[in-house]
């Protein structure tokens, strides 16, 4: 599904506070299944995740999603790809904060195209009665606990349904009965999808 080969990325490179952030990373990822990776903070997984999830550029090496060698397209055709095939949740959230739960999801679904309102609703309804947000449909996010809005921003990541889906510290802001009920779902969801996600929480990788 994923794969990484002698990937290589630096920040301020050829200057003189340069960081050799990423160095030689090599691996492969399956179809489905949780990945946790794992490493204190500073160590680049913030980086390694936005290379895989395309959100960053690398100096050296290939990256191979699904079949496509990323180098080889021109960034507008990997912005498609990685709009339909990749979705993103951050430790942050990053709902849009005046927009209801519904014009959340929504909105990211007309950024794929879908607009047929019968579609919306039916893929809407669906996440969120299996992610028990449905009676807050009509709830603006910044109304939202940050456990509820962690929900919202899993079920806008699978409204989509990506090949993949990238989690940067989920449970980062979360306490810790909102953390293991977000693991369940993390965990749910990669019974048939690919997700990675990336911690400095060595009690994550454990569930
Ligand atoms: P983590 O997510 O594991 O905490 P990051 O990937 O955010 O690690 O950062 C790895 C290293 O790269 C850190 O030393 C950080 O300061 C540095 N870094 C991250 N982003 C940038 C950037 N945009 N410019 C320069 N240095 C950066
Ligand atoms: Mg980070």
């Amino acid at each position: 599904m994923l794969k990484l080969r002698n990937v290589h990325k630096y920040y301020n490179r050829k200057r003189q506070n340069e960081i050799h952030v990423l160095n030689d990373i090599t691996l492969s990822l399956p179809s489905s299944g949780l990945v946790v990776l794992l490493g204190p903070s500073g160590s680049g997984k913030t980086t390694l995740l936005n290379v895989i999830g395309g959100l960053d550029k690398i100096h050296h090496g290939s990256i191979l999603f699904d079949g496509h060698e990323l180098s080889k397209y021109r960034s507008n055709i990997w912005d498609q790809i990685r709009n339909r095939d990749v979705g993103y949740v951050f430790q942050n959230y990053n709902l849009l904060p005046h927009l209801t739960v519904y014009e959340n999801i929504s909105f990211t679904l007309n950024m794929i195209g879908i607009y047929d309102q019968d579609e919306i609703d039916r893929r809407i309804d669906y996440i969120l009665e299996r992610i028990g947000m449905i009676h807050y449909r009509k709830r603006r996010a910044s109304q939202l606990s940050g456990g509820q809005q962690q929900r919202v921003a899993i079920a806008r990541a699978l409204a989509k349904n990506p090949k993949i889906i990238i989690a940067d510290e989920p449970t980062g802001n979360l306490d810790s009965k909102n953390t293991q009920e977000i693991m369940e779902i993390i965990k749910a969801i990669s019974k048939f999808k690919l997700v990675v996600l990336v911690t400095h929480e060595e009690k994550l990788a454990k569930y």
